[in-house]
């Protein structure tokens, strides 16, 4: 299958992180998914600690999100009018998570990202964004620059394509260093149209905000009358009811989502204060549209995956990620493997080394080596990982008892592997 899709597709994949390069191999052709587990072309059997890089939060075929998607394609596919589905979920949003007053659904958090820097821009009438190193907010061409996760894993500084005049405007600082920000905005007073942050990383392995980061980011743009983007297409609906605003309660202007909120389907979103909101067309004048945009089968599985989203499968889901760190961080130890687990809510990544990582330039000093034979043997094993040092893991409510062992089973050989690895 890999052969055949290399000869029409660049590379064989529809996006660069699910092809193995980091790692070697063949990726895996997934034909079925069930609860923790995800079956290959090949008939084996794997459990998935990917969960299509976060959307499958209740695992895979979940049965009331399938027939809620089975309702809604019984009356149709798409309608290009407005529909109630669509209300229903932005309803939902707005219900989780208080600073977002409106919300204007995509089709991609890559959209979304694009789509609230542009209304950042017309609101603010300022042309320069300020991200971080290490922060990827989808292949936003002004955001390619120093964008973790799939760059990361390819080494690319930067990509072709996206010109001097696009990136121009783009201001790249460290993570979790409020004095570099502070020094943008003595450097650019009155230009900054925004500040986007992850609400807390997950795309240069897990690398969560610094305590008062984010309320610093916050406090810094509003008294220069810029905006506080906090990216939650990760985060969102994941780390917590409310994301991660729900964890740090410090409150943005605009928010982006993603992932989870689309059951699975391509559904995203951005959204914030009302009198920003108002500025999008056609209630203001700053353009952004989209065919699919509420398309009535993604927001169908949106809503029922977000409603059964209660404390209780919060409580499930993070209970599993503590207990899947701890295993982890105990193989690692037992092999004498410098590690450290890095956390934010149920969120976990490993890195190789045992020295603080606050920032990309840390994330990038570890023995990524090291990963790629831990992934393969994990993989022998049955145990689908991301495949690369860059990035989180996920685990859903499915991820039950039996699911647990087969992980805990794999770990000991795989931390070997990794012990034994050399660069
Ligand atoms: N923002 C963040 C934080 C992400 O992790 C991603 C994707 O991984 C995106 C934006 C882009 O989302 P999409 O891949 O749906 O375009």
């Amino acid at each position: 299958m890999f052969d055949r899709a290399s000869v029409v597709t660049p590379g064989g994949v529809n996006s660069p992180v699910r092809a193995f390069r980091a790692v070697g191999g063949t990726p895996r052709f997934m034909v079925s998914g069930t609860g923790p587990y995800l079956t290959d072309a090949d008939g084996r059997e794997y459990v998935d600690l990917v969960c299509s890089w976060g959307p499958m939060i209740l695992g895979h075929s979940h049965p009331e999100v399938i027939a809620a998607v089975q309702e809604a394609v019984s009356r149709g596919t798409s309608f290009g009018t407005p529909g109630e589905g669509e209300v229903a979920l932005a309803e939902e949003i707005v219900a989780r998570i208080e600073p977002v007053e409106q919300v204007r659904l995509v089709s991609s958090g890559t959209e979304a990202t694009m789509s609230a820097i542009r209304l950042a821009r017309g609101f603010t009438g300022r042309a320069k964004v300020v991200k971080f190193a290490g922060c990827y907010h989808g292949h936003v061409d002004a955001l390619l620059a120093a964008a973790g996760s799939g760059l990361a894993t390819f080494g690319l500084p930067d990509t072709p394509g996206v010109t001097g005049a696009t990136a121009g405007d783009t201001v790249v600082l460290p993570y979790n260093d409020l004095d570099a920000v502070r020094a943008a905005f003595a450097a650019h007073p009155g230009e900054i149209a925004c500040v986007i942050t992850e609400a807390s990383p997950g795309n240069m392995g897990v690398v969560p905000p610094a305590e008062g980061f984010n309320a610093g980011l916050k406090e810094l743009c509003a008294a220069d009358g810029a905006l506080y983007i906090s990216d939650e297409v990760m985060t969102g609906f994941r780390t917590s009811k409310a994301g991660w605003y729900g964890i740090d309660g410090v409150r943005p202007d605009l928010m982006t989502f993603g992932k989870v909120m689309g059951g699975g389907f391509p559904a995203a979103a951005f959204g914030g204060r009302a009198d920003v909101m108002a500025h999008l067309a056609p209630a203001g004048p700053v353009y952004q549209a989209g065919t699919l945009s509420g398309n009535p089968v993604a927001t169908a599985a949106g809503l029922a995956q977000l409603r059964l989203l209660d404390d209780a499968a919060y409580a499930k889901i993070d209970a599993v990620s503590a207990e899947l760190r701890s295993l982890v961080g105990v193989a690692f130890t037992k092999e004498g493997v410098a590690h450290t687990v890095s956390s934010a809510s149920n969120m976990f990544s490993v890195f190789f080394t045992d020295e603080p990582v606050r920032n990309y330039d840390d994330a990038k000093k570890q023995e990524a080596f090291r990963f790629t034979a831990f992934f393969h043997s994990m993989l022998e094993q049955g145990v689908y990982l991301p495949p690369s040092a860059f990035e989180s893991w996920f685990v859903s409510t499915a991820h039950d008892e039996r699911a647990v062992e087969r992980i805990a089973a794999a770990l000991p050989a795989a931390a070997r592997a990794a012990s034994e690895a050399t660069a």
